[in-house]
């Protein structure tokens, strides 16, 4: 059987038999042309064009770049490419899309062809869903590597390509890429393909550029007008996120780097690091509704981390020649749990959020893991690094406190905590995580062009140098433990202890405010929205054991309409022995439901243990 299924395969197959080439350090001869004409990108719809250069007759094979960078899977959106058509001098070339891969087209190039053109169609998500809608009505977000395709064979830093963007007119265009304009026609300087993807462009009718430091920019792109209002205080606490983050890493990997900003309540919002630039697409309202968007404002933070973690620096597994070879993210809690860090601690040091809202935030991430996410009973840390792949960079599935999502990022952020109380502690407070990050960070200071690799033992490595410990034993046991007390003792060593309130602290209000859901998660064990649906039901809580389970919605809490304020007097009065009844509606089946719940409201904050500064209150002061 083992031999003849191969044999068959084959057979039906002929095309398996016509390989990839892999990617190769060689010498790209000429350089590609891209062309993105944007003249229908308000439906959706970016038209592009491309020369590519071909070394001569025979098989090639053209590729749609499918393992993103910074999305750790493969997540090329190859579902949204249409009207493929390649030619030669005008004349048309049959393609044939790999049986296998499906991000790989076969061609066959004739003799006396130098060059490949190609034109298709990105056609973008027209409502925001697992993939991105990277359009509004006056704004578009240009990534490159959704606009084009490139040869196999090459790393792909050997392509050099020159890109040029068709914008409607009167727009302006925010990248890291530096180029010529031309009326609404704005060429980039040539460019190896890998440095191209890595700076995407936000694109729009309504812009501000305002410059943070000589180096820095932060360029904004709004849905209208007014939503650019940026305030001196706003504008004050970015140019303090600059000047923290340079004495945290010591140097810059960049020449100079471009936030780039949408204020969006239609293109999907996202955050996602680039080496010198980063695209950060938050609510409109961001700017002009400062209070209601708290807790949204460590993203800026986050992805400028990233440019010294993640970029610069990159785990060895995570850096590919090529967008074919398959990532592997088992350093994730580095590259996402270092840099959620970095970023929240940043946020605290320039004033983008208070050392209250850095404490109420953390509050729930050390909540979730120590009590409400049972699933870290049987899934560590390390395994939850697979996620991306696993689900394909898309939202995981129902059930998320079992199931778990990426919990790299925040529950590896507690380990960073408590690995700083403990270099605090083992060195007498002499020093601290910013000296491992000046050390491992700031290695070959002021390079930018290349990306320096790491493996685990490097990380312990430089945790040594900073404090001798058993760093290893020390990561080991939390990335790859299941017991959920772990977390807790992460922000106890810091000097702070979880408790509980009855009512969330402003800061989360704020949040929950801005997620439009009401948080039971810790007494009944349910998360609903305005009108009760329930968004989630905690594995186990007592929600769950009374058979909830997540978009069902609670139409009345004894015998009365449902809101959320009914909800909570219910779950307090039943403290005293008071029922809680709920009607349930699902699949337009309506049943009456009891709740055995007897705890009252909980919700988390975190609690000084003692008097005098701890570990993370020394951590969280301004440099
Ligand atoms: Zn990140």
């Amino acid at each position: 059987m083992k031999l003849l299924f191969p044999l068959a395969f084959l057979v039906v197959a002929p095309g398996f038999a016509q390989s990839i080439p892999a990617a190769r350090d060689v010498p790209f001869a000429g350089a590609m042309t891209l062309t993105v004409d944007l003249a229908r990108v308000t439906q959706g719809i970016f038209q592009v064009r491309q020369t590519i250069p071909v070394a001569g007759p025979g098989p090639l094979v053209l590729l749609y770049p499918e393992w993103k960078p910074g999305n750790h899977a493969p997540s090329g959106q190859i579902e949204n490419l249409a009207g493929l058509k390649l030619s030669a001098g005008g004349r048309p070339l049959a393609w044939r899309r790999d049986p296998v891969n499906m991000f790989a087209f076969h061609v066959d190039v004739p003799a006396g062809v130098t060059a490949v053109d190609a034109e298709f169609q990105y056609l973008s998500p027209q409502k925001e869903g697992s993939d991105r809608r990277v359009f509004g009505p006056t704004m578009a977000n240009l990534q490159w590597e959704s606009l084009s395709l490139y040869p196999a064979g090459y790393n792909v830093h050997n392509i050099p390509v020159r890109a040029t963007a068709i914008y409607p007119a009167g727009w302006t265009g925010w990248t890291a890429l530096r180029g010529q304009a031309q009326g609404s026609t704005v060429t980039y300087d040539q460019v190896p393909y890998d440095i191209l993807v890595d700076s995407p462009v936000y694109a729009g009718a309504h812009v501000k550029q305002v410059r943070l430091d000589p180096q820095v920019s932060f360029n904004l792109v709004a849905d209208a007008p007014w939503q650019l209002a940026i305030t001196p205080a706003q504008e004050a606490a970015h140019r303090k996120l600059i000047e923290q983050a340079d004495k945290l890493f010591g140097t810059r990997h960049f020449d100079h780097y471009d936030f780039l900003v949408a204020l969006s309540d239609y293109q999907s919002g996202d955050g996602l690091e680039h080496h010198r630039s980063s695209e950060n697409t938050l609510d409109a309202d961001l700017l002009t509704d400062w209070d209601a968007n708290l807790y949204d404002r460590y993203v800026v933070a986050h992805e400028y981390v990233h440019s010294w973690n993640g970029k610069f620096r990159r785990p060895a597994d995570l850096w590919t020649p090529d967008y074919r070879q398959p990532m592997q993210n088992s350093r994730l809690w580095v590259y996402e749990g270092q840099t959620q860090f970095w970023g929240d601690v940043l946020a605290a040091r320039s004033g983008l959020w208070s050392k209250q809202a850095y404490l109420d935030f953390l509050a729930i991430v050390v909540a979730r893991y120590a009590e409400g996410y049972a699933g870290v009973g049987w899934r560590s840390v390390q395994d939850t690094t697979n996620q991306p792949i696993v689900t394909g960079h898309g939202p995981g599935g129902a059930w998320p406190s079992w199931f778990r999502g990426a919990d790299y990022y925040r529950n590896s952020e507690l380990f960073w905590v408590e690995a700083d109380a403990t270099i605090r502690r083992l060195t007498g407070g002499k020093r601290s995580m910013d000296d491992f990050a000046r050390l491992f960070f700031g290695v070959e200071p002021g390079a930018w062009d290349h990306e320096v690799t790491y493996r685990f033992e490097d990380v312990v490595a430089a945790l040594n140098r900073v404090a001798p410990y058993d760093w290893a034993g020390f990561l080991r046991t939390r990335l790859d433990g299941t017991d959920p007390s772990m977390n807790l003792r992460t922000v106890e060593a810091a000097g702070y202890r979880l408790a509980w309130g009855e009512k969330p602290t402003e800061s989360q209000r704020r949040l929950l405010a801005k997620q439009k859901t009401d948080d039971f998660t810790y007494s009944i064990g349910l998360a609903l929205s305005k009108q009760g649906e329930v968004k989630d039901v905690v594995w186990n809580g007592p929600a769950f054991q009374a058979g909830l389970r997540p978009t069902e919605a609670i139409v009345s809490v004894n015998g009365q309409a449902y809101d959320a304020e009914a909800l909570g007097r219910a779950i307090t009065d039943a403290k005293r022995g008071a029922p809680i009844r709920l009607t349930v509606k699902g699949d337009d089946r309506f049943r009456e439901v009891g709740i055995d719940y007897r705890g009252g409201l909980r919700y988390p904050r975190l609690e000084k243990i003692g008097t005098g500064e701890g570990a993370l209150d020394r951590l969280l002061a301004a440099r």
